[in-house]
């Protein structure tokens, strides 16, 4: 699904380079479910934005099925982007004004398939929520308002990062069993960025970054479920 070749990313400030990614060759498979783990600084966000069109390569080839991604306008990305791509970020960025019902709305509005609002809502565990505004949520529920906002357009690929960075460890396991449940049931494609090396078990493919490389790729036989990871 999307092909990656020999990528690079150089960020230039003043008379400072710094490699953020080196000849990174990987691809993403239809379906499956990508954990990218990394230290801090090793590149996984940029990795992330290059394929997402938010900043350019330095060198190499992005492909997204048969569409050479590294080729596109800037206007040509933003579309493609809107079409085909899901981001869960920790920021929720949900508008007050508007109900939980009315903020995932606002998701399906952009896609030409959008999913059912409530379904999505059903599914995030936010039936009972549907009316109420984002103040009188917990951060748990807002956040699985975004989510369902993200998904809402239904992209073909999701992309999380740090999904559950401030979220306690029960909360990040419903946002992660969502995730699976996308890539099960949905059958879509979820790559997660994450530093917890636990949420690895999850995945088909665990990809692990250093200093802008990558330094391990490798495949699942078994897949843990989200209830069942170790955490830390
Ligand atoms: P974290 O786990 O802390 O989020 P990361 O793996 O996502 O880290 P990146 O954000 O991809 O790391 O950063 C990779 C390297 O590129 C770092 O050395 C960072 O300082 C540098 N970098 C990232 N964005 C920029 C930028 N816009 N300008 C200059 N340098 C940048
Ligand atoms: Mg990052």
């Amino acid at each position: 699904m999307i092909t990656m070749t020999d990528v690079g990313k150089v960020y230039k400030s003043g008379e400072v380079e710094t490699h953020a990614l080196r000849h990174v060759s990987v691809t993403i498979e239809e379906g499956e479910f990508v954990v990218i783990l990394g230290p801090s600084g090793s590149g996984k966000s940029t990795l992330l934005n290059v394929i997402s069109g938010l900043d350019s390569v330095s060198s190499g080839t992005i492909y997204f099925r048969d569409k050479e991604l590294t080729r596109l306008s800037t206007d040509q990305m933003t579309v493609f982007r809107r079409e085909h791509l899901g981001f869960i970020f920790q920021q929720y960025n949900l508008l007050q004004n508007l109900t939980a019902y009315e903020n995932v709305q606002i998701g399906a509005d952009i896609g030409s398939a959008p999913l059912d609002v409530d379904e999505l809502l059903g599914k995030v565990g936010l039936r009972e929520a549907r009316d109420k505004y984002p103040h009188q949520l917990s951060g748990g529920e807002q956040l699985r308002v975004s989510v369902a906002r993200s998904l809402a357009k239904n992209p073909d690929i999701i992309f999380c990062d740090e999904p559950t960075g401030s979220l306690d460890e029960a909360n990040s396991k419903k946002v992660l069993r969502l995730l699976q449940e996308l890539n099960e049931d949905y059958k879509k494609t979820v790559v997660v960025i994450t530093h917890n090396t636990g949420i690895s078990e999850m995945a088909d493919k665990v990809i692990k970054m250093n200093s802008g490389e990558i330094t391990d790729l490798r495949h699942n036989a078994v897949k843990k479920d989200a209830q069942d990871i170790r955490w830390g």
